[in-house]
């Protein structure tokens, strides 16, 4: 197909403002435009955040996450719209985030954070705090996010572990494991960190099973999807003491509600899926545009091309 118009939907604002990216893709040899609903249908293509009926009129959609779970493939199928998505770009950002979220366990800086607003000075149990080096972090889904992850673990000390449908070995991991063995890679690791993909097999990996194969006084982390994990399952699970804590990034229901037990949890560190945020991401996403929109001119595959 031929593009002239390319247009960044609204809906990016929640992670950059439109404008910039906008602005960003101005050298390129087609109209760009920031577009709300109605100004979809002068678009041939879309750059966007949310999914849009709309959108089954275009050639071509982009999604800013990686994650595409919200699009309705088959109907994309059937209209003949390319779907491409934003992977491969969010390796140190969320890196760094769950690098964070460890730290803050280890070191027990939520506590500190949570003494100040009370002008509280508290110092730790004697053997709450100790050090990353000689834990063992499983990192379940070894993509973009899952070597990112290794990585920036890696440089802190913690023995990397790894869950992939196939076990064969990645760069960063010591040890990897077929996910039909998760509970066994799971079960002595100090940390347990999710960065696959939601999807008809991944819906609900982490259940109560999975759980209570995880040791008591282990922490569970989540950046992928909040339907790969069985919620309330994670909930009696840190209630009744059979894990240590979590870091959460993202929920079965967002915003989190109000009502969630979560909230309250003193070994629970809550994040409003914001992992992969940096304020360089219109340009990180603005740059597969780009390599997109050269290949579409000289008759090449998409880059990362999901439908
Ligand atoms: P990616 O495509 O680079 O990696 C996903 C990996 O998961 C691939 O290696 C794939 O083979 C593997 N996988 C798929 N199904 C699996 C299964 N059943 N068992 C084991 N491994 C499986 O994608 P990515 O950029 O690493 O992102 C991964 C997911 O993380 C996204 O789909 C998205 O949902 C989520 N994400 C969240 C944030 C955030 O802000 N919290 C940011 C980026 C991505």
């Amino acid at each position: 197909f031929e593009l002239e118009r390319l247009g960044v939907h609204e809906s990016v604002d929640a992670v950059f403002p439109p404008e910039a990216l906008a602005d960003y893709l101005t050298d390129l040899p087609i109209d760009v435009a920031v577009v709300d609903d109605e100004g979809i249908e002068a678009c041939d293509a879309v750059v966007t955040l949310e999914h849009r009926d709309a959108y089954l009129d275009c050639e071509w959609i982009h999604s800013i996450q990686a994650g595409v779970d919200r699009f309705p493939f088959d109907e994309f199928e059937a209209n003949d719209v390319v779907l491409t998505n934003s992977t491969g770009i969010h390796d140190r950002s969320v890196g760094e985030t769950v690098a964070g979220y460890l730290l803050l366990f280890a070191r027990r800086l939520h506590d500190h954070v949570a003494n100040q607003r009370e002008r509280r000075w508290e110092r730790p149990d004697w053997d709450a705090a100790f050090t990353l080096p000689g834990t063992t972090a499983c990192v379940v889904g070894t993509g973009t996010l899952g070597r990112g992850v290794a990585e920036t673990l890696g440089g802190l000390g913690v023995r990397v572990t790894g869950v992939r449908r196939s076990a064969d070995p990645v760069p960063g991991f010591e040890e990897m494991f077929p996910t039909d063995r998760l509970h066994e890679a799971i079960s002595d690791a100090d940390f347990v960190i999710v960065t696959v993909p939601l999807t008809d097999e991944t819906y609900h990996l982490f259940d109560a099973d999975a759980f209570d194969a995880m040791r008591d006084d282990a922490y569970f982390v989540n950046v992928a999807r909040g339907s790969v994990v069985d919620e309330p399952a994670l909930i009696d699970a840190l209630e009744d003491g059979r894990l240590e804590g979590a870091a959460l990034d993202v929920f079965e229901a967002e915003p989190l509600p109000e009502e969630s037990p979560l909230w309250d949890m003193d070994e629970v560190v809550i994040s409003p899926h914001c992992a992969a945020y940096t304020r360089d991401y219109f340009r990180d996403t603005g740059d597969i545009v780009r390599e997109n929109v050269d290949r579409l001119d000289t008759g090449e595959a998409f880059h990362n091309r999901v439908v």
